[in-house]
């Protein structure tokens, strides 16, 4: 029943009540992520859920990888919550988030029914709600990534790697965040297996865990197996919603755009032609820019291997979907998924063969102070928040 009481419910928890009503409208308690460029964005004053304010988590959601975010939002794609869109949600729309009571239950209301509660209550009508709750607290779970992968006929040792997030928050089923983006990955791979079978280095695919609490399976990952940091040609993320990926993107190492520019080149028109309502762009800053710690891709960025951003179209991600109550299936755009699986097996596909392996070679130039952000040891226990 994550509802995001934030720390407004956990005094009420030690003052002793016994369970508490939200309504949080979505983007309305934390800063925006997705509003750098957008000066009214930010931090809201809270809604009747409290001013609980994110944790320092770092995973965000945000784009396909670390280098995409910018460029994509630039662009007009990837970017989402869009000019004036800080604070302000969907209709109906709730977010999940943030709750840390261990006691007392925290129940979300959309805004129409919290605020008819409210009206009775003002009125001294006393509303009466009945509540049927059942949950518990299960204590420390394990958690696993799910990895496959087609082994490499020539290069075994060397690696091309598809990367998307399996968890999900918890008040809806989490279709676009990120189930389309293992979607595409596990399509991926389908295609590959039937259309590439003997791939020339070997293909992985990480369902990573526990990405929402701060990149932890896939920081695991990277910890456990530096055989595939070594070895790695590429990693490609995706984890922005279920619209078409229009971008992809790459920064950090010299080499890295001369290979993704080769790759791009090669796919067909249909991904290339800027008269093609499928176009997709490609970049590379010589720098990072954005958020690193927005999702999976970065703690790549760690090791120093490529890492390229697979940026989708927003559509209504920011104001309807991500950390929500509407995170559902219905929101799949299915014909998108498609795209993007077909575009990432050629983007695999073209990665594995090419000829020659990226260097690693980190380009000159300022990099952003504390950049990336999620580098380091990965808990392998829950630590208590408050
Ligand atoms: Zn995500």
């Amino acid at each position: 029943m994550g509802l995001g009481t934030g720390t407004l419910g956990m005094r009420l928890e030690k003052a002793g009540v016994v369970g508490m009503i939200t309504s949080r409208n979505k983007l309305s308690g934390f800063a925006n992520p997705f509003a750098a460029q957008n000066a009214g964005g930010g931090r809201g004053p809270g809604g009747p859920g409290g001013p609980g304010g994110r944790p320092s988590v770092g995973a965000s959601d945000r784009g396909g990888g670390p280098a995409s975010s910018l460029a994509a939002a630039a662009a007009g794609r990837g970017g989402f919550g869009g000019g004036g869109a800080g604070g302000a949600g969907g209709w109906g729309v709730i977010e999940v988030f943030e709750t840390y009571n261990t006691t007392a239950p925290a129940v979300g209301l959309t805004c129409e029914d919290y605020s008819l509660v409210y009206r009775l209550a003002e009125n001294n009508q006393k509303p009466m709600v009945t509540l049927d709750l059942d949950a518990a607290l299960l204590g420390e779970q394990p958690a696993f990534n799910t990895i496959a992968m087609i082994k490499g006929s020539e290069k075994p040792d060397e690696y091309v790697m598809l990367s998307a997030h399996f968890d999900s928050w918890d008040g809806s089923s989490g279709a676009t965040d990120n189930g389309t983006g293992t979607l595409m990955a596990m399509e991926a791979m389908r295609i590959l297996k039937k259309a590439y079978p003997n791939p020339k280095r070997t293909i992985m695919v990480g369902h990573w865990a526990s990405e929402e609490q701060g990149l932890n399976g896939s920081t695991a990952f990277t910890e456990d197996h530096p055989e595939v940091m070594k070895g790695l040609q590429g990693l490609f993320n995706q984890d922005n919603g279920t619209g078409r990926v229009q971008s992809l993107s790459s920064s950090g190492l010299t080499d890295i755009g001369r290979h993704l520019k080769q790759w791009y080149t090669q796919l067909p028109g249909f991904f290339t032609d800027s008269l093609s309502a499928n176009v997709v762009s490609w970049s590379f800053n010589d720098v990072p820019t954005g958020n690193p710690g927005g999702t999976d891709g970065a703690v790549f960025a760690c090791f120093g291997t490529p890492s390229f951003g697979m940026g989708a179209v927003g559509w209504n991600y920011g104001t309807y979907t991500w950390h929500t109550n509407r995170d559902t299936y219905d929101k799949i755009v299915f014909d998108d998924v498609k795209h993007n699986a077909t575009l990432a097996a050629l983007m695999v596909y073209l990665a594995s063969e090419d000829p020659e392996f990226i260097k690693r070679d980190r380009s000159p130039g300022t990099w952003p102070a504390n950049w990336p952000a999620n580098c380091g040891k990965v808990p392998r226990k829950t630590r208590p928040r408050y």
